[in-house]
């Protein structure tokens, strides 16, 4: 139970999902965890699960993201997990929703490595884990924009993890397949009563993830079990890329 201890860690997007199942993973593992989500009301609870604090965080906005680097300091595990799924091709793609979802998925996590990555050089190293998706590396249909940026994430991963790799900096991604969180359900939901199984019908194992799948792979990337990895892509797909 102290694979993470006196690391500590923030999270973005830690409201819901596979964020939240990090935060509480990685507070279980003895980590001292930040969690943060713009959604202030869906964190506020999360003190209750052993999370040390919670802030909220647009992590769309540079001023608060470098802001909130500031007052927080030296980490030594940072994991985003922010993103959101545009659903249609390159047809039903306005220049709004491009820019939207590069910039939630992709430039997000530009600002936060950014923000943060000075003080972890400082203090000798750190782990970075971005959650990527399997359809960074195979798109599934209907995901033009989440597809291409969820392979910009990948690759940015790879990027930093090259350019720090003799500084202490690891950078890696984890590619979920199909993950049971209330965005996922709201996205079978609007596909109507047979959603769900066309979901499920994408995961060969026949089920879809849990976030607590996808957090142990987070604790393994944050913990120094993982030291000789950097700047790939962990694939937790229940066989989507099979
Ligand atoms: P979710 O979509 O259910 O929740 C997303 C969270 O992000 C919410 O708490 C929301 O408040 C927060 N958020 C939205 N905009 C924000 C902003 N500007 N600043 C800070 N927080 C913001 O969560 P999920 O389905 O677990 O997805 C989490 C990540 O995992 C995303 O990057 C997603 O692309 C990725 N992913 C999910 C799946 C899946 O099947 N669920 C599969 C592969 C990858």
């Amino acid at each position: 139970a102290d694979r993470l201890k006196g690391k500590r860690a923030v999270i973005t997007a830690a409201a819901a999902g596979i964020g939240r199942a990090c935060a509480i993973a990685f507070a279980r593992e003895g980590a001292t965890v930040i969690a943060t989500d713009i959604n202030e009301a869906g964190i506020a609870g999360l003190t209750k699960e052993g999370i040390a604090e919670v802030a909220k965080l647009d992590v769309r906005n540079t001023a608060d993201v470098n802001a909130f680097a500031k007052r927080v300091g030296k980490i030594d595990i940072l994991l985003n997990a922010a993103g959101f799924v545009h659903h249609g091709t390159i047809l039903e793609c306005s220049e709004e929703d491009f820019d939207f979802s590069f910039d939630l998925n992709v430039k997000s996590i530009h600002r936060t490595i950014k923000a943060f990555l000075p003080e972890m050089l400082a203090g000798g190293g750190g782990s970075i884990v971005n959650i990527s998706s399997c359809a960074a590396l195979r798109p599934p249909a209907n995901r033009y924009v989440y597809s291409s940026s969820k392979a910009a994430v990948s690759l940015l991963t790879r990027a930093v993890a090259l350019d720090f790799i003799t500084k202490g900096i690891r950078c890696n991604s984890i590619c979920p397949g199909t993950v049971e969180t209330p965005s996922m359900l709201d996205r079978a939901a609007a596909q109507g009563p047979q959603g769900k199984e066309m979901f499920v019908s994408r995961q060969k194992m026949g089920r879809l993830g849990t976030a607590d799948e996808i957090a142990s792979m987070a604790v393994y990337l944050g913990s120094d079990e993982s030291a000789f990895t950097t700047g790939v892509d962990l694939v937790v797909d229940g066989g989507y890329m099979l």
